[in-house]
């Protein structure tokens, strides 16, 4: 598949630069996945192909306005599907703001409840502003745009089961492309995953903020993905992420993106290749801190 995907981009470029255009995908039909820099916590939106859209989480409660913002500048109006991954607040607080002030056509969780006060917030605004709400779990599909295939690989509303382990996790195909989100599933989540499906993808949304507790070398292995986007805060007292995933991942050459060094990340694919769109470029950071000593500096020298 992999391979093919290669031939199939120097086809393209080579029929770019034999037509003179410019577009090297036509925009109707990509799909966007943007990685929304909400700090610690997670937030993704997915522009599918045919114009659905989807956010799944909206990081802690202070991070709603950010997404609201996020979605005004793209001039999204409503939401075709929300996906409330798990009840955990860094990934359901921000929804208190997003419900309230956004169409939301339809809601999806794995059922799992939560005693915070967060979560019944959450609960109560989905019967108070009447949206329709489906609970699914682990081999179910989603159907909302007949060109991607969207799978769930892991939900469950078990008791026993803690919220991270109880994440949805899914699985998007857009011909041969393929997205993993991982929400904060664990390593035994993982090991179910590889035992049932076909875990190959582009790629990846690292699991759990990049905890020791996801991620497991023998789970990269089966992704191969060619990037890996890791949500976290700056100085975020957990420690995410952990050094042994990091290593992981370099050591299958993976290229990783963070949220919380190159804020907003966006990717944009026509179903074979990829843009990567960031909102910051940590080199941008590194010189405008050498200007400002050198103006520090400067500054002195007239006094
Ligand atoms: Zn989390």
């Amino acid at each position: 598949m992999k391979l093919l995907r290669y031939v199939c981009v120097v086809l393209l470029l080579f029929a770019i630069i034999s037509t003179q255009t410019n577009h090297v995908f036509s925009q109707h039909e990509d799909m966007k996945v943007h990685y929304i820099d909400v700090g610690q916590g997670d937030s993704i939106l997915i522009e599918t192909p045919r114009g659905k859209r989807i956010l799944m989480d909206a990081g802690d409660p202070k991070q709603g306005k950010r997404i609201l913002s996020y979605l005004k500048k793209r001039n999204i109006k409503s939401l075709d599907l929300v996906i409330a991954t798990h009840p955990d607040i860094d990934h359901i607080g921000g929804l208190i703001t997003v419900l309230h002030k956004i169409k939301v056509h339809k809601i999806i969780d794995s059922g799992k409840t939560y005693d915070t006060h967060t979560y019944k917030k959450y609960i109560k605004l989905i019967k108070d502003q009447k949206i329709a709400y489906d609970r699914v779990e682990r081999e179910a599909e989603i159907n909302i745009d007949a060109l991607v295939q969207i799978d769930v690989l892991n939900a469950t509303k078990e008791k026993t089961v803690g919220n991270n382990e109880a994440s949805i996790a899914i699985k998007i195909q857009y011909k041969e492309f393929v997205f993993l989100f991982m929400a904060d599933v664990g390593i035994e989540q993982e090991k179910q995953m590889m035992k049932q499906y076909d875990m190959e993808a582009d790629i990846l949304k690292v699991g759990h903020h990049g905890s020791r507790t996801s991620t497991s070398e023998t789970f990269i292995e089966a992704v191969q993905p060619q990037v890996a986007i890791l949500t976290y805060g700056k100085q975020n007292t957990y420690g995410h992420p952990v050094r042994d995933v990091l290593h992981h991942l370099w050591r299958m050459n993976v290229n990783v993106f963070s949220t919380a060094v190159y804020g907003d990340i966006t990717i944009q694919t026509d179903g074979s290749g990829y843009y990567l769109f960031t909102e910051k470029d940590p080199l941008d950071h590194m010189i405008e801190e050498t200007a400002s000593i050198m103006y520090l500096k400067r500054s002195k020298g007239f006094r």
